[in-house]
């Protein structure tokens, strides 16, 4: 007999391995007993009852697809109370005894709303930019590097034949781990990102005239979106340097593609864990990893932990960028 019904939605931007969140969700859901529903476009779905049955064979195929079959969205409506009010009495007409909700901390914020205005939900961290405060992993994560990384060696092989410095701007508006992780990986001169102040002369411009010194003869620089200014910056550098610069704003590439093996491993991992805490009678919690292992966290103490950047891996980047 069936325990009742839970639900998954897709919330905020999409990011690779959300299909893999939602597969684990389906499987992990039946497997306990519950009948599952997906949502469509996010909380705006669930306003507008926008709810699908999901059985085992649902979720066919879906393990490497990018995107998110669900869709996703934002909405405004559902951050008011008349929203959330709607929201819940949608949950209640439909027999939703419990969501499980993956996105960002805007998500997160939704989630805890909707549990206190009692529908227990569950959030798992699904953004490209991995700036989750409660979990050092996201879910997105490492495919959208993979991404910036192949399009930065071959930003490279043409760089190289020219002699240039390429200017490359990656995903990250608040958190600067694509740029930092993709900029090591890819041995680039110098790595802009939000979280570190930096003076364009000191950092840049002195270590491209250095490392040319040391017979360097193409550049990579890679900027966080957060720290911007890509396109001048590249003029800048030509006009400081002589070199010829070229920019490259790889945008929207980075959120599409297959998931990598470590963003469907976590994703099943995390899409697993939301369905046990919600079997076993918990709400307003959020799924995270922890030294590789999967936790799970209060949503407000989760939402009030503050990001640490890694500024030992920084300084390694610094340090082997010769
Ligand atoms: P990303 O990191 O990709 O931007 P996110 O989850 O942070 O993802 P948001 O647009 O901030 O993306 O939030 C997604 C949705 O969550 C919003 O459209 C809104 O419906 C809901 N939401 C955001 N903040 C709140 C809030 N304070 N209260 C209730 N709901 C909220």
């Amino acid at each position: 007999m069936s325990k009742g019904s839970i639900a998954v939605l897709t919330s905020g931007g999409d990011a690779p391995g959300m299909n893999a969140v939602v597969r684990a969700v389906v499987r992990s859901g039946i497997n306990k007993g519950f009948d599952v529903l997906g949502i469509k476009r996010g909380y705006r779905g669930l306003l507008n009852k926008d709810f699908i049955e999901m059985d085992l064979r649902s979720v066919t195929n879906i393990i490497s697809s990018g995107g998110t079959i669900l869709y996703t969205a934002r909405s405004l409506e559902f951050k008011t109370p008349e929203g959330i009010k709607k929201a819940a009495q949608n949950c209640l007409e439909m027999g939703v005894k419990g969501v499980v909700v993956v996105g960002g901390d805007g998500s997160f914020m939704g989630a805890r709303a909707l549990s206190d205005a009692g529908v227990p939900c569950i959030g798992i961290p699904g953004t490209i930019d991995n700036d989750i405060a409660c979990s050092e992993y996201t879910v997105g994560f490492d495919t959208a590097m993979n991404t910036a990384m192949e399009m930065v060696d071959k930003i490279r092989d043409t760089s190289q034949s020219h002699d240039r410095c390429s200017v490359v701007e990656v995903m990250g508006r608040r958190c600067g781990d694509i740029a930092l992780q993709t900029g090591i990986s890819c041995g680039a001169t110098a790595i802009l990102v939000p979280e570190v102040p930096y003076d364009i002369e000191r950092d840049v411009i002195a270590r491209i005239i250095e490392t040319k010194e040391y017979g360097k003869q193409h550049f990579i620089i890679v900027v966080a979106e957060g720290v911007g200014g890509s396109v001048d910056l590249a003029k800048y550098i030509e006009k400081r340097t002589g070199i010829e610069s070229r920019a490259t704003i790889l945008g929207h590439v980075q959120r599409g593609g297959s998931p990598t093996l470590r963003d469907r491993l976590v994703a099943s991992q995390m899409g697993y864990e939301a369905v046990k805490l919600l079997a076993e009678g918990k709400s307003k919690r959020v799924v995270a990893m922890k030294n590789g292992k999967i936790v799970d966290y209060d949503i407000t103490e989760a939402l009030d932990m503050k990001r640490v950047f890694d500024t030992e891996l920084f300084n390694i980047a610094k340090t082997i960028s010769m």
